[in-house]
Formats: structure tokens, sequence, C-alpha cells
């Protein structure tokens, strides 16, 4: 059982995360799925739209706009975390897989960095701990 879908790239969006988005109705959910994320739920790891999905303009009748590209970052989240889609489990194991075989090896640019956000993402590094240093 699980309590919320979240498509796999998101774990490096989350990570990211600083109140900016597509528009103040996406930011303002975005900012309270962090918040529930934090809590640990059960999530189910998809490559699908999801809950970060939902409130994005971007988001056509169930398929992103830029379907092609997410899929493709999806794809590369899951095979270097070494996950499935429809895998499930607590919020924080699937981050840190993101964070200890993406962020802190700093490969998250080889992933999505053709997303439009990535200038903003790459003013952040990571310590050992995993904790996110803003760089600028
Ligand atoms: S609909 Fe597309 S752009 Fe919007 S949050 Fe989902 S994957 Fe990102």
């Amino acid at each position: 059982m699980y309590q919320y879908e979240i498509r796999a790239h998101h774990g490096m969006c989350l990570a990211f995360f600083e109140g900016k988005g597509y528009s103040s109705e996406f930011t303002r959910c975005m900012a309270e799925i962090k918040r529930k994320m934090e809590e640990n739920p059960m999530v189910c790891i998809t490559a699908q739209t999801d809950i970060v999905c939902r409130a994005c303009p971007n988001n056509k009748e169930g398929i992103c706009v830029s379907a092609e590209k997410v899929a493709e970052y999806d794809r590369q989240v899951l095979l270097r975390c070494g996950l499935s889609g429809g895998e499930v489990m607590p919020f924080l194991d699937f981050q840190k897989q993101v964070y200890n075989h993406i962020l802190l090896p700093g490969k998250r640019e080889e992933i999505c960095g053709n997303c439009q956000w990535n200038a903003l993402c790459n003013r952040r590094k990571y310590d050992n701990e995993g904790k996110d240093i803003r760089t600028v």
C-alpha cells in the first residue's frame, strides 16, 4: 500500500525545489508535497503523471506536454538508482537512493541538463552527508 505516486525524476525536483515553479498554484502544491514527503509516506515510484503533475499547467489530460523528455529523465533515474517503475518504498529511502546515485556523485546534469530549471538546480551542490549547500 502507498499513499502517493511520485514519478522518478521528481526525486530530483523535490530535492532542489526552492519555491519556484510553472505557476503560483503549482508552486503552492509543490511546497505542500515537499512538506508531506518529509513525513516519509509510502510512495509508488512511477514513470507516469503523479501527485506533482496534478497541479501543473503542462499536464494536459494526464499527459505532460514534454512527455518524451521527462520519460527519459524518469528512465535515467530508475536505471541509476536500480529501481523499477511501480516499486513501493518509504519516500526518504527513495530520496536517499537519488542522493547516493545521482546528486552526490554530481550526475544530475547528465540526466536533466536540458530542463528549463537547470540553472537554478546548478546553484546547489551536496556535502558528504547529503545536505545541500547553496553555492551562489
Ligand atoms: S506535467 Fe510535466 S512539467 Fe508538469 S510536473 Fe509533471 S512532468 Fe513536470
